[in-house]
């Protein structure tokens, strides 16, 4: 190695501490820079694409280093800011920076060995190519995006990567990331009249197609779509509306086409649908509205985080609006996160009809193309056509911003902001204000019930607090009514799963043609199915769970692992037919009602029915037009869904969410119920909620009733001092997992005792939890819980350390141990 020798030190991909060192070769030094991707070859065969963290001249002593064998980017696609960001996600949360970097950006700029290879049809042959080169080309010239695994097979080569390398180096191949970085702006299809069509012409070509009747609509379609022959000018139709607004397929358009009546072209697609759509003006805010947002902008003189705390339907999306207007005339990004995929489809079309261009989306259901496209889009600061608003969901918190202003978390109490699998297991609220911190932003949390945390915060006047108590045109808040289930059943007057009173409340909003919502914090049928005679519950065979029940499909499926069978015909204990249903979840909910209500027209909203990428677009877009009568559904239903005509909310059961082994269960139960309720009755009329309970008199349900937060917090915290839990104490949940029970019982205790020495009494278990195997892996939990006054830094380093120390010992080297910091 000469004294000129640069290295590079990677961020890979890898669940490993620590960074990688490569060389570069002095052909890439001019391209190899901080924040850039590169490929790298990692232990035998596999190839990654790393992120350059540092360059620098210290060759590593004590192994030979690897060349990086190219760079994949013209500009660097990781900012300074994202790096402290990731250093700091990766410290607090005790997770690797490969970790952080699978996380933190789309998947269509990682490589992994799963890289698509392709031949590059530009390629001219100007130097020799070896025989193995030309063996991998001919592999390459009869199928695209190969991977480096089925080149090594069908090459019959043990490791193609040096001729992959070399390709790559004479322009012959391509990988997959250049493809998707140089991407294309996104093309739409459009359909108009041939040119040589006169007007006068149309009512005899429709004559002509009275034999091709489809044809013959799909072109009525057309004309009515374009407005042609009203309008000045046809409107453009884009060929997919206009298939969607006749229901034809497309070879009925091709038809036209060939039949030189209708002809196809493309343009570029404008980065949002709505960028012709009127910019409205901002509303106007009341007086309550207007007084908030004045504190708040004063709160933010001396204070980072402030939270507003405004009862549902108050308003505070107004004024977030308002908020993201001032900023985007001083120049400075926003980012407004959502707790919930389901939200962003109302909130986005408010912000488009005000901000128009400027405003981008991402979430989890977008493919990667979509995701490379808001990443880069972002990238591009400041031009006219990057957003400076993003509204997204937990995983936005690592888009490349370079000039935030405002940090928005609406709905701040949500649990769906913490990542639980994999690592990092982040908690998006409190990454955001370290990342607003960073760009020195503020932050603006929102919520009508705050997390039990935050509110604290503000009690200890870390953050502002802002409270806005009337509902928006003083709109009243729903009256709740208990209805006893413990009573109904005594006197036998349950109709199924519906106490009278809920059940009278269904057929009185029908008939008043209003929207109800019902609300079961169970998806599936049933939970699970019991044998009649012996009690035997059909369990999924990877986990210690029973399985669900569900209907659709007669399956039984674990809503752990994602296993389904078949549901038995007979006992497997006792081979008695009779096997009944326990219990009940949202689709035995809807198949009740459509029982009882035929003529209502009834949804359900849960994970099974919101698979695909627009489902929730089309019911929510659905019941927000009163082509529904009933939604049913999961959490999902709870989230700040803003709809005018609900009259009726109705919680099932309320017992099963107070009764949740976790102390967190009472604050989630109110915030549940608080939230759920607020769907009643927005804008014209007061609504009413029936929660259906056991327990009429618990404390929480009381405090639901009195729509009291305050009494619920004060003995939320009361408990919480005297328990030892958040926010008097920091948690950090150490999991073991293995196949074999035996020895992970071994290997925790040997872990606990370890870590007693210095922690002492503030180790708790090991202790199994309730489902204490998912996917054939045994689990168990060591708690630490450490006075927040302490340093947190100094015990994630002893317990990195410890768990080390016990992968050192050989028969538990295979043992999983995983940090979990602040777990929900
Ligand atoms: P929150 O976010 O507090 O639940 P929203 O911002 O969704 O409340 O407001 C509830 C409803 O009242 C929405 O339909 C919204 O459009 C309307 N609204 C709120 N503030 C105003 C205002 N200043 N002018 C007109 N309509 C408003
Ligand atoms: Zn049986
Ligand atoms: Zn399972």
């Amino acid at each position: 190695m000469n004294a000129g020798s640069l290295f590079a030190d990677l961020i890979l991909p890898l669940p490993l501490a620590g960074l990688f060192t490569y060389s570069i070769p002095w052909e890439l030094q001019d391209e190899v820079a901080i924040g850039k991707r590169v490929v790298v070859s990692f232990g035998s065969k596999k190839i990654y694409s790393g992120i350059v963290k540092n360059i620098h001249k210290n060759s590593p002593k004590d192994y030979e280093v690897k060349d990086i064998i190219v760079c994949l980017d013209e500009f660097p696609i990781i900012n300074s800011f994202q790096f402290l960001f990731w250093d700091w996600i990766s410290e607090y949360y005790q997770s690797s920076l490969g970790d952080v970097y699978k996380a933190a950006v789309p998947a269509g700029l990682k490589l992994e060995s799963q890289t698509k290879i392709s031949y590059r049809e530009d390629f001219v042959a100007s130097k020799q190519l070896s025989k193995t080169e030309e063996i991998i080309l001919d592999v390459l010239k009869k199928s695209k995006d190969v991977s480096i695994q089925t080149l090594n097979q069908a090459s019959g080569l043990k490791n193609v990567l040096p001729q992959v390398k070399k390709l790559l180096e004479k322009n012959a191949i391509e990988i997959e990331e250049r493809v998707i970085s140089s991407y294309k702006e996104k093309q739409i299809k459009y359909v108009r009249l041939q040119k040589s069509i006169t007007e006068d012409q149309i009512g005899e070509i429709l004559n002509k197609l009275k034999r091709a009747k489809k044809q013959q609509e799909l072109l009525f379609a057309y004309l009515n779509l374009s407005k042609q022959g009203i309008a000045e000018t046809p409107e453009k139709v884009n060929s997919a509306q206009l298939l969607l607004s006749c229901n034809l397929s497309t070879s009925i358009l091709k038809a036209l086409v060939d039949k030189n009546i209708l002809e196809i072209y493309y343009e570029t697609a404008d980065r949002l649908d709505f960028s012709d759509a009127e910019i409205t003006p901002l509303k106007e805010l009341n007086e309550h509205q207007d007084q908030a947002i004045k504190e708040i902008r004063e709160s933010f003189k001396s204070k980072n985080t402030t939270l507003l705390h405004g009862v549902t339907s108050s308003g505070k999306t107004e004024i977030y609006i308002h908020l993201i207007q001032e900023q985007i005339k001083l120049g400075k990004q926003v980012l407004y996160l959502l707790p919930e995929i389901a939200l962003t489809t109302q909130i986005i079309s408010r912000l488009k009809r005000v901000f128009g261009n400027k405003v981008g989306v991402y979430h989890s259901k977008f493919n990667n193309a979509e995701r490379v496209e808001v990443y880069n889009n972002i990238q591009q600061d400041n031009t006219d056509k990057s957003y400076q608003v993003i509204l997204g969901v937990r995983s936005s918190i690592f888009l490349p911003f370079s000039n935030l202003g405002l940090i928005i978390i609406d709905e701040e109490h949500e649990n769906t902001y913490k990542q639980f699998d994999p690592a990092p297991r982040y908690h998006a609220r409190d990454a955001a204000i370290f990342l607003a911190h960073l760009h020195q932003a503020k932050t603006l949390l929102g919520t009508a019930t705050p997390a039990i945390e935050t509110y604290a915060n503000c009690k200890q006047n870390k953050y502002a607090l802002v409270e806005l108590t009337h509902r928006f045109q003083d709109m009243k808040m729903p009256e709740i009514e208990l209805a006893n289930l413990k009573e109904a059943k005594r006197k036998k007057r349950m109709k199924s799963i519906f106490t009278p009173e809920l059940f009278d409340g269904i057929t009185q909003t029908l008939e008043n043609k209003e929207q109800v919502i019902l609300f079961q914090n169970r998806r599936g049928y049933a939970p699970f199915l019991e044998c009649k005679s012996c009690g035997w519950v059909p369990h999924c065979e990877n986990c210690s769970v029973s399985l669900t029940y569900h209907q659709y499909n007669n399956q039984l499926t674990c809503h752990y692992c994602g296993h389904s069978e078949q549901v038995p015909q007979s006992c497997k204990q006792c081979g008695s037919t009779d096997m009944v249903d326990k219990g009940f979840g949202t689709e035995k909910i809807e198949d009740e009602l459509r029982a009882f209500f035929p003529q209502a027209r009834i949804a359900r909203m849960d994970l099974d029915t919101t698979r695909s990428k627009t489902a929730y677009e089309k019911l929510i877009y659905k019941f927000e037009n009163q082509e529904l009568d009933i939604l049913v559904g999961t959490q999902m239903v709870s989230k700040g869904l803003d709809f005018d005509h609900v009259s009726l909310v109705g919680i099932l059961n309320a017992d099963s969410i107070l009764n949740f082994p976790d102390f967190r269960a009472h604050e989630r139960s109110y915030q549940l119920m608080a939230q759920v309720a607020g769907r009643a009755g927005r804008k014209n009329k007061q609504g009413k909620v029936i929660i259906q309970t056991h327990e009429p008199e618990h404390p929480i349900i009381q405090a639901v009733l009195r729509n009291d937060y305050l009494s619920m917090y004060q003995t939320q915290m009361t408990e919480r001092e005297e328990f030892i839990y958040p926010p008097f104490y920091r948690l950090i949940n150490i999991t073991l997992k293995h196949k074999n029970n035996g020895l992970l019982t071994q290997a925790a205790n040997t872990l606990a005792r370890s870590l007693r020495k210095t922690f002492g009494i503030r180790i708790f278990g090991p202790q199994a939890p309730v489902i204490n195997r998912i996917q054939n892996y045994f689990i168990v939990n060591i708690l630490l819980k450490i006075e927040k006054k302490s340093s947190p830094a100094r015990a994630k380093w002893i317990l990195n350390r410890e768990a080390n120390n016990l992968k050192a010992i050989d028969r538990f080297k295979m043992v999983l141990v995983q940090f979990d910091v602040d777990p929900m």
